[in-house]
């Protein structure tokens, strides 16, 4: 017979397996290799039509922010509360892999291709349309970048990850600029992340959601700090292990770190 694919959670996993389902690395989906299996998992689990990478999220913009590279800051209540956070790691396997995919497997804004032996990958990463009127964060469209475009985007987390002058080489390169006009433009990315830093957002996710994604968890607004705090621990972990000494830093310390994310 046909593989029969389910979803199945990450927490649930064990479930699965004792139910007789197995796990085809290619698409990390579970399966159940006959009908008896099949019949225990469709007691718990949901079945899954298409474990194929996704491409298409109906409704997306695939247009959208054009395919310039620009630095492009968090709100500070939207923190780790990303897509790869809210949906299933099958789920987000599968369309991390859809979106190199589709993109050529090339970054979308430099064109540049995987290169293991210097740390460039692909990368997903999500971009946000900021409604003012209704607060609400809109997941518009989901980029191939590559790790160095991902890094500038993200250019507050580059600062506090000491890549600050990786990643304004790489800016001035691709957008053939001077070092003022990159201050101005990264001015200009923090005074609007003050903004919008001054309300919570509320997340749209539909584009997701359409593609027959679910999402498994929300983030509350609490723990969205105490991740952050967690991640930044981990980063300062891995520096501070090459001096043996490693410090820990306290949530206010973590809030002044993140005053540039
Ligand atoms: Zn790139
Ligand atoms: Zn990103």
């Amino acid at each position: 017979m046909d593989r029969l694919y389910f979803q199945v959670p990450f927490n649930d996993k064990d479930i699965a397996k004792r139910s007789g389902a197995r796990f085809d690395g290619d698409t990390k989906c579970w399966y159940a290799p006959d009908e008896q299996v099949a019949n225990l998992l469709r007691k718990s689990f949901k079945e899954v039509e298409n474990p194929a990478p996704i491409t298409e999220l109906p409704g997306e913009d695939r247009e959208f922010g054009g395919n310039g590279l620009f630095v492009d800051l968090v709100p500070s209540s939207c923190w780790f509360t990303n897509v790869r956070y809210c949906i299933e790691d099958d789920d987000w396997a599968r369309l991390s892999k859809g979106v190199r995919a589709r993109a050529g497997q090339e970054c979308e804004v430099c064109k540049g291709t995987v290169d293991a032996e210097s740390g460039i990958f692909l990368e997903a990463h999500e971009r946000w349309h900021f409604d003012e009127e209704s607060g609400t964060q809109v997941l518009k469209r989901i980029i191939c970048l590559c790790t160095a475009c991902h890094r500038t985007t993200h250019y507050g987390l580059a600062q506090i990850n000491g890549e600050a002058d990786q990643v304004r080489a790489h800016f001035m390169a691709v957008n053939d600029c001077d070092e003022a006009e990159l201050d101005r433009h990264v001015a200009h990315a923090f005074d609007t992340w003050q903004e919008r830093n001054s309300r919570d957002w509320a997340l749209d996710l539909s584009i997701i959601t359409n593609a027959g994604i679910t999402l498994r968890r929300r983030v509350a607004k609490d723990d969205r700090r105490n991740i952050a705090h967690a991640e930044t621990q981990a980063t300062r972990a891995v520096e501070a292990s090459e001096t043996l000494t490693i410090k820990e830093i306290s949530l206010d310390d973590m809030d002044d770190l993140f005053r540039g994310f």
